[in-house]
Order: C-alpha cells, then sequence, then structure tokens
C-alpha cells in the first residue's frame, strides 16, 4: 500500500459515519459521540513522474525535478 492509497483510506474512512459512530462510542461511552482524527499527514507527490516523496525533500530523487507545494509562510 503506497501513500496515495492509505490517504485514500483514510478519506474514504472518515466519510463513514457507521465508522465514526462505533469510535466514538467506544472512546466515550456515548453512542453519537464524534471523535476527531487527525489527518495532518502531508503527502508530496512529485509532478513530473508521480513519485511519492517527503515533506522535506525539494527535489525529487527518482527525476530531479523541483517539488512545488503552496508557500503558507
Ligand atoms: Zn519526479
Amino acid at each position: 500500500m503506497d501513500a496515495n492509497s492509505l490517504q485514500q483510506r483514510m478519506n474514504e474512512i472518515q466519510k463513514d459515519a457507521s465508522f465514526s459512530n462505533a469510535l466514538g462510542k467506544l472512546l466515550s461511552g456515548r453512542p453519537g459521540y464524534k471523535p476527531v482524527i487527525e489527518t495532518k499527514q502531508v503527502i508530496v507527490k512529485c509532478k513530473h513522474c508521480g513519485k511519492i516523496m517527503d515533506d522535506s525533500q525539494k527535489f525529487c530523487d527518482e527525476c530531479g525535478a523541483r517539488v512545488e507545494r503552496p508557500a503558507k509562510n
């Protein structure tokens, strides 16, 4: 399983309300409690070759293309 399909799986899990409800009940002991699921993992993908890279990488080690990401600061 690569990082991309893992991200997709996480999205699916969070869309699944019954999973969320079950987890909330498990965590809090109450039905209907909505748990907060962390989704801070950032996946950076080379736009040139599609290789999945570490967020700290500036250049793709597969094809050498510069990694572009939105500048937030
Ligand atoms: Zn690349």
